[in-house]
């Protein structure tokens, strides 16, 4: 077999990513940790962590993520930032090119996770930054004593709302049908919560902003079809995630919506390539998901390199 640069290249330094480093250079396999941005992924945007086991009372996202760093660091696993521009697939090597340079691997473990959608509304890009955010931990304090809105009803836009109240005098939880899609503990908090006040049935149809920044929106009544004006001075889009898969597009199946088509083994639909976390189809998103994902992957990781090294013989 080809001698490659590592046995095992990861791209992503979530929860997934990283605990498939930490796995895979527990196994001695040689392993490098690709990232784009930041070490820690969304958790890095993630006030607090609840329902991730150990840790009674919650841990803070970047918490969590820093403890995850420090236990990789334990095995070896080497890190590094880069953009992973192509994957290129040689049958039993694949060779990764991370800003111009190329790195050759025998398993490549994707591990990219998702970034928030967006509304898809005209003005909306161009208030980013004056008003629209799409993470309340990063922007929430911008917004003090002013009515803001969340969009979404998911567990994400409820955590986010009832996060907001911290500042806001008022946060207008705009859901586009009658019935909150969140899991119940949350939609009992918010639905307690002084601060939030719920526009049922709605959806943002359109934005208002002077010189300072975002001063309004219009909702439009899914049901009835009419149109009210809400005065904002802050947005928070919480609509769920995109996967973070272009760059795999043609190399491996993914579905309509971008998800890496793989079961419960990370696998792919292309040998030597595995994908963990919430880029890949499955049925929870959670950290405790990624963690289980970012495991199997390695595992199986070890388990086609055994293999390809007894057929070789
Ligand atoms: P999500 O569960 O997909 O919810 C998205 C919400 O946005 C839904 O209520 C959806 O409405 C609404 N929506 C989607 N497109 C819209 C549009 N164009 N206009 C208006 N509303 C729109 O996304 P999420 O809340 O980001 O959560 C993603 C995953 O992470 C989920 O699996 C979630 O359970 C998990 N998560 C877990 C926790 C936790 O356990 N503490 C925290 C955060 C996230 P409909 O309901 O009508 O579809």
């Amino acid at each position: 077999m080809a001698e490659t640069d590592y046995d095992v290249v990861i791209i992503g330094g979530g929860p997934a990513g990283m605990t498939a480093g930490l796995y895979a250079s527990r196994a001695k396999l040689k392993s490098l940790l690709v990232e784009k941005m930041i070490m820690g992924g969304q958790m890095m945007t993630t006030t607090l962590v609840e329902n991730y086991p150990g840790f009674p009372g919650g841990i803070g996202g970047p918490e969590l993520m820093m403890k995850i760093q420090e236990h990789c660091g334990e095995f070896g696993l080497e890190t590094s930032y880069g953009s992973v521009e192509k994957i290129i697939d040689h049958g039993t090597t694949k060779t990764l090119i991370v800003d111009g340079k190329e790195i050759t691997t025998k398993v490549i473990i994707i591990a990219t996770g998702a970034i928030p959608r967006k509304l898809g509304i005209e003005g909306e890009a161009d208030l980013v930054g004056k008003g629209v955010s799409y993470c309340a931990t990063c922007d929430g304090a911008f917004f003090r004593e002013v009515p803001i809105a969340v969009i979404g009803g998911g567990d994400t836009a409820l955590e986010e709302a009832m996060f907001l109240t911290r500042f806001a005098s008022k946060v207008i939880l705009v859901h586009r049908r009658d019935e909150l899609r969140a899991t119940k503990i949350l939609q009992e908090r918010a639905l307690a919560n002084e601060k939030i006040e719920i526009a049922w049935n709605s959806v943002v149809d359109g934005f208002e902003s002077d010189n300072s920044g975002l001063t309004g929106a219009t909702l439009k009544d899914t049901k009835t079809g009419e149109t009210r004006k809400i005065e904002i001075q802050g947005m928070f889009v919480a609509v769920g995630v995109t996967p973070t898969t272009g760059f795999v597009k043609g190399l491996v199946d993914l579905t309509e919506d971008g998800y890496i088509i793989a079961g419960e083994d990370t696998k792919t639909s292309l040998p030597g390539i595995f994908a963990a976390g919430d880029n890949r189809t499955t049925v929870l998103r959670q950290v405790s998901t990624a963690v289980g994902d970012g495991a199997v992957a390695a595992i199986m990781a070890e388990k086609y390199i055994h293999e390809l090294a007894h057929s070789a013989k």
